[in-house]
C-alpha cells in the first residue's frame, strides 16, 4: 500500500481507474465515522456536537474530540426512510409539527436512546452553535437541558460596512476579527478544561493546512461541473461531498477524498460520461427533500434535467469559497478572519442574498433554469424564495420554478402535485429553447 493511503483505505494507485472511487470511498468514510461515533459512545468519550455552518472543527481536532453533526444524522434518518418514526417521537413529546425537521428528527433520536439506523450517537460533552441560523441556538439548548453539557455560541457579526464586500484592511473588519478571536480563545480554554489537555498551536496549524487542502479539492470538484455534460449530480453525489466535507474537515482522509473525487470526475469527462442524458442544466436553491431524495431527482431526470450546482453545496459545504485559504503563520487570527468572511460570503450570501450568486452561477455553470425548493419547516433558507425568483426573471430573464415540501418529513411530499409543477416547468424550458432556435 502506498504511504498515502488512509487506514484501511484504497489509494488511487491501487484502484487503477478512478471510476467508482467517489461511491466506494465515500461509503467507507461514512461507515468509519459511524463506527467512531458508536465506539465513542461505548467508551464514554467526551464528544462535541456541532453544526455545518461554523463547526470549529479546527479547534476540536486539536483536542481529539469526536464530532457529531446532528444535521447530518437527521438527514440520514430520512435517506434511510426512517425519519417519520423519529419525527413522531418528538411530536409525541410536545414538539410542534412546524419546527425544523432536523431538530425534531434529532430530538426523536435522543429520546430513542440515541439509536440511529446507522449506529449509536454518543452523548455530548460540549455543544457548539453559531448565529448562522437562529434555530441552532435553541437546538443546542435542548442538549444542554437533556445532558447538562456546556453550550458555546460563536457570535459572527454580519457585515455592517455598507460595501457589498467587507474590506479586510478596514477598521470595522479588524474590530470584528478581534471580537471573534476573543471567542475562539474562550473556546480553547473550555476545551482545555473539558479534556484536561493543553492547547497545541502547532497542531492547529497542521489541521488548518489540511482544511486548506480540502477546500482546494472541494472547489475543484464543484468547478468540474461547469463541464457539459455535468460529471455529477449536485443533489445525488452532492450529498456525499457535503457529508465528507463536514465530517472529515481537517483530516487527511477528507482532503484525499476530494483529490480522488476530482480525479474520478476528470476521468468521467475524459470518457464522455455525464450524468444521465443531460438536456437541461439546473440549479437548486435550498435543499432537496431527503425523505424523497431519489424521487426528487427522478422527477427532473426523466426529462433530462440535471442539477449542476446548489446553494446548499455552498452554505452547508464548509463555507469553502473560491478564495478560502488560512494563513497558518497567524492561525487564530486567520481562523477568526476566515470565519467572518465565510459567514458573509459562504454562509449568508447564498442563503439570504442569493440573487447575485445565482445569476453568476447561471452564467458560469451554463444553467437553463433554477428550482427554488421551499422547505416548510426551515424558514431560514426558505423565506423570500418567490421574491428572488421574480427578481431573477425580471432582471435577467432567468426561468425559475418554486415548489415546496420538506427536508426530512415524508408527510410534506405530494408527488402528483410536484410532478405537475415540474413537468410544466421543463416544458416551458423546452419552449424557450425552441423559440430561441427559430
Ligand atoms: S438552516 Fe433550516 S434546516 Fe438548518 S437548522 Fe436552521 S431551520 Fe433547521
Amino acid at each position: 500500500m502506498s504511504k498515502d493511503a488512509g487506514p484501511g483505505g484504497p489509494t488511487m494507485a491501487e484502484t487503477k481507474t478512478p471510476i467508482g472511487f467517489i461511491r466506494n470511498e465515500g461509503r467507507r468514510l461514512m461507515d468509519r465515522w459511524w463506527q467512531e461515533m458508536t465506539a465513542a459512545d461505548g467508551a464514554g468519550r467526551p464528544t462535541a456536537y456541532v453544526f455545518v455552518m461554523g463547526s470549529l472543527d479546527e479547534i476540536l481536532r486539536v483536542f481529539d474530540l469526536p464530532i457529531n453533526c446532528p444535521e447530518i444524522t437527521s438527514l440520514q434518518t430520512a435517506v434511510r426512510g426512517r425519519s417519520l418514526e423519529y419525527l413522531q417521537t418528538a411530536e409525541g413529546y410536545g414538539y410542534s409539527p412546524d419546527i425544523c425537521g432536523y431538530v425534531k428528527a434529532d430530538v426523536g433520536l435522543q429520546l430513542k436512546d440515541r439509536q440511529h439506523p446507522n449506529g449509536t450517537v454518543p452523548k455530548p460533552a460540549l455543544a457548539i452553535a453559531t448565529n448562522m441560523c437562529n434555530t441552532y441556538i435553541k437546538w443546542a439548548e435542548i442538549w444542554e437541558q437533556m445532558y447538562h453539557c456546556p453550550v458555546f455560541v460563536l457570535d459572527l457579526p454580519a457585515w455592517r460596512g455598507g460595501d457589498v464586500t467587507p474590506r479586510v484592511d478596514g477598521e470595522a473588519f479588524r474590530n470584528d476579527r478581534r471580537y471573534v478571536e476573543g471567542q475562539l480563545r474562550d473556546l480553547i480554554g473550555l476545551c482545555e478544561r473539558l479534556t484536561g489537555r493543553r492547547f497545541d498551536i502547532d497542531r492547529l496549524r497542521e489541521v488548518m493546512a489540511e482544511v486548506n487542502r480540502m477546500a482546494a479539492g472541494y472547489q475543484a470538484v464543484l468547478s468540474l461541473n461547469r463541464h457539459r455534460p455535468a460529471p455529477f449530480s449536485a443533489i445525488r453525489e452532492g450529498i456525499v461531498f457535503q457529508g465528507i466535507s463536514n465530517l472529515y474537515r481537517g483530516a487527511p482522509e477528507g482532503s484525499r477524498f476530494f483529490e480522488g473525487a476530482a480525479e474520478e470526475l476528470r476521468e468521467r469527462i475524459h470518457l464522455g460520461m455525464g450524468t444521465l442524458n443531460e438536456k437541461y442544466r439546473l440549479l437548486l436553491t435550498g435543499t432537496t427533500c431527503y425523505a424523497a431524495l431519489k424521487r426528487f431527482a427522478e422527477l427532473f431526470e426523466e426529462w433530462g434535467g440535471v442539477f449542476v450546482h446548489s446553494t446548499y453545496m455552498v452554505f452547508a459545504g464548509g463555507g469553502f469559497g473560491s478564495d478560502f485559504a488560512y494563513d497558518v503563520t497567524r492561525p487564530i487570527e486567520s481562523l477568526a478572519e476566515t470565519l467572518l468572511l465565510s459567514a458573509w460570503r459562504g454562509f449568508s450570501t447564498p442563503m439570504f442574498y442569493a440573487q447575485d450568486w445565482l445569476a453568476e452561477t447561471v452564467r458560469e455553470w451554463s444553467v437553463d433554469g433554477i428550482c427554488f425548493h421551499g422547505v416548510k419547516s426551515c424558514r431560514t433558507t426558505s423565506t423570500g424564495l418567490p421574491d428572488v425568483r421574480e427578481w431573477l426573471r425580471t432582471h435577467f430573464d432567468i426561468p425559475g420554478l418554486f415548489i415546496q415540501s420538506d427536508l426530512v418529513d415524508p408527510r410534506m411530499w405530494s408527488d402528483a402535485q410536484l410532478k405537475n409543477r415540474i413537468d410544466a416547468f421543463i416544458e416551458s424550458l423546452a419552449g424557450r429553447r425552441a423559440t430561441a432556435a427559430r
